[in-house]
C-alpha cells in the first residue's frame, strides 16, 4: 500500500516529533498547526512554562537521534525539595545513582522539535491553519488560516489528530462514528502560574537542580528551574471552599495567604500579587476515549487521544512514547497500516488509562504525603529493600519515571500489590524503631 502522504494536525510536542519519525522512514508529511510559528512570534504559551522531562521521553527523542540536542536546554532535578511552613527544607531523592528528571521550557522544546523537523526536507509545517472538521470518506482535512481566513482542503493518506487535550481531529472522529467513547473529567483544583526570578547576578535563587514542592494539604505550589535563573512556580489550588482561587480574589488576601502559606518564598516572588491577579487560572483535565483509529488510516496520538493531569510529569513523556511505540510497530508489520493501527491502540489505550489514574492519584501524594512523616517512612522501607532486592522491588516512581521497558499499565498494577504489602508493613508494632530491621525484610519477602 502507498500511504506516503500523511496530514499531521498540531505541531506540538507530539506532532513535531512524530512528524520526524515518520519522515525519517521516507513519509511526506504536511503539519498543520493553528497558531503562528513561535520561533518568530512572540507568542507565549499560555500553559504551564517548563515540564519534567523523564526516561520515556528520552526515549522517544533518542529513537530519532536529537536527545543530545534537547539535553542542552534541560536541567536535571534529582529529587524533591519539600518546603515546610516553618520555612525548612527536606531533601527527598527521585531515585538512586542521581537519577534525575529534566526540566525544559514548552516553548524551547516546542521550536526544537520544529527546527529538527524542518530539517527533514520531507517536512512542511503550515503555520495559522487551523483545523475545522474531517471529511473521513474523503480522507480530506479541513484548515481555515487565521489571519486571511481561506480555507484550504488536504488529502491524504494517512492522518493523525496531534492537537491536544481540546483536539478538534477528536471531536471529528467522535461525531462521526457510532459507539465513540468519550470521558472528560476536570479534577476540582486549577493552577495558576508565577515566578521566582534569578538574584542580582542571574544567580537561580533557590536550589536549582531540584523540583520544589511547597505541600499543603489540600493544596500546593511547585517550582521547576529554567536555564535563564528563572523558576516557574505553579500554584495547585482549588476552585471553591475556605482557601481556594474563589476566597482569594483581592491583593491583601493575596499577600496574607502566601505570608502564611509560603513564607520562605514570598520574599523571592516580587511580582507575586501582581502575578496572581494578572496571571490565568487554568483547569486540569483527564480525557479518556475509544477508539484511537479509524478506518485504518486515521489516529490519534499525544494528549489528543489520552489527556491526563500533570501530576506524575507524564503527559508528554507518554505522548512521545507513543511515537516509540507506533515506529516499532511499523517495523513489525512493514507498513501495513491497518495492522499497526490496530495494535497501536489496543497496547496503548491500557497504559495510557494507567497513566491517566497514576496522575490523580500523584496529587494526593505531592500535595499532603510529602509532608506526612509516615509517608515518608514507607518509602525510606521501600527504597532500603528496593536496594537489597532489585530484582524484587523496584519503586511505582521508578517504575513509571525510570523503567521505560515497563508499560504503565504493569507499572500500576505492581504498585497496587506493593501498596497492599506496605499497608501490612506500616501496621507492624514500633515500625518506626525497627523499619530497617532483619524482621521487617523478612516480612516484606515473605508477602511478596
Ligand atoms: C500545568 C501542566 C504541566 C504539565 N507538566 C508536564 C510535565 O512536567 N511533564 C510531562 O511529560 N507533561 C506535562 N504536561 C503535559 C504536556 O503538556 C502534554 O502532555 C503535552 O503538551 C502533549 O503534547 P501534544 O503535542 O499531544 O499536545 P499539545 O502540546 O497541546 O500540542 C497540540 C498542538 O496542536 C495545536 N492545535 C490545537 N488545535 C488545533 C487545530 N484545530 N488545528 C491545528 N492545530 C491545532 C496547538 O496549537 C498545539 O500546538 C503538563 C501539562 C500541564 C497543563
Amino acid at each position: 500500500m502507498d500511504n506516503k502522504n500523511t496530514t499531521i494536525i498540531g505541531a506540538g510536542l507530539v506532532g513535531s516529533l512524530l512528524s520526524i519519525y515518520l519522515a525519517k522512514r521516507g513519509y511526506k508529511i504536511d503539519l498543520f498547526e493553528r497558531r503562528p510559528d513561535m520561533r518568530t512570534a512572540n507568542v507565549s504559551a499560555g500553559k504551564s512554562i517548563n515540564l519534567a522531562l523523564s526516561d520515556r521521553g528520552w526515549k522517544g527523542l533518542e529513537g530519532v537521534g536529537i536527545a543530545d540536542e534537547i539535553k542542552k536546554i534541560a536541567i536535571p532535578m534529582y529529587g524533591r525539595s519539600i518546603h515546610f511552613k516553618d520555612g525548612t527544607t527536606a531533601f527527598q531523592p527521585y531515585g538512586k545513582d542521581n537519577q534525575a528528571i529534566y526540566s525544559v521550557s514548552r516553548a524551547e522544546i516546542n521550536m526544537k522539535l520544529m527546527d529538527l523537523a524542518e530539517e527533514q526536507e520531507n517536512v512542511k509545517i503550515h503555520f495559522n491553519e487551523r483545523c475545522t472538521s474531517v471529511d473521513r470518506s474523503k480522507m480530506e482535512a479541513h484548515f481555515e488560516n487565521t489571519e486571511t481566513h481561506s480555507h484550504t482542503k488536504v488529502k491524504s493518506d494517512l492522518l493523525f489528530g496531534a492537537d491536544g487535550a481540546f483536539a478538534a481531529s477528536r471531536l471529528n472522529m467522535q461525531l462521526s462514528s457510532d459507539r465513540f467513547e468519550y470521558n472528560q473529567h476536570y479534577i476540582s483544583a486549577g493552577y495558576k502560574e508565577l515566578i521566582i526570578p534569578p538574584g542580582p547576578n542571574g544567580e537561580f535563587m533557590i536550589e536549582k537542580n531540584a523540583l520544589h514542592i511547597w505541600p499543603r494539604g489540600s493544596f500546593m505550589m511547585i517550582a521547576l528551574p529554567n536555564m535563564d535563573g528563572n523558576f516557574t512556580c505553579t500554584l495547585f489550588f482549588p476552585f471553591e471552599g475556605e482557601k481556594s482561587f474563589a476566597s482569594i480574589t483581592t491583593r491583601e488576601q493575596v499577600k496574607k495567604f502566601f505570608e502564611e502559606e509560603f513564607p520562605d518564598a514570598v520574599p523571592l516572588m516580587p511580582t507575586l500579587v501582581d502575578d496572581y491577579m494578572n496571571n490565568p487560572t487554568s483547569s486540569l483535565v483527564t480525557v479518556k476515549c475509544f477508539p484511537w483509529t479509524f478506518d485504518d488510516k486515521i489516529a490519534l496520538i499525544g494528549d489528543a487521544a489520552h489527556a491526563i493531569v500533570p501530576f506524575y510529569g507524564q503527559g508528554m513523556n507518554c505522548g512521545f512514547e507513543d511515537c516509540v511505540v507506533l515506529n516499532n510497530l511499523i517495523d513489525k508489520h512493514k507498513e501495513d497500516w491497518p495492522q499497526i493501527l490496530t495494535e497501536y491502540q489496543n497496547l496503548r489505550k491500557p497504559d495510557a488509562d494507567a497513566i491517566a489514574d497514576l496522575a490523580v492519584m500523584n496529587f494526593v501524594e505531592m500535595r499532603d504525603k510529602t509532608a506526612d512523616p509516615k509517608f515518608l517512612l514507607q518509602k525510606k522501607i521501600e527504597a532500603k529493600f528496593s536496594s537489597a532486592h532489585p530484582d524484587k522491588w523496584i519503586p511505582l516512581y521508578s517504575m513509571v519515571t525510570y523503567s521505560p521497558h515497563i508499560r504503565y499499565s504493569t507499572a500500576l498494577k505492581e504498585g497496587q500489590k506493593q501498596e497492599a504489602i506496605m499497608q501490612k508493613i506500616m501496621a507492624m508494632p514500633d515500625i518506626d524503631k525497627n523499619w530497617d530491621s532483619k524482621e521487617v525484610e523478612q516480612a516484606m519477602l515473605s508477602l511478596l
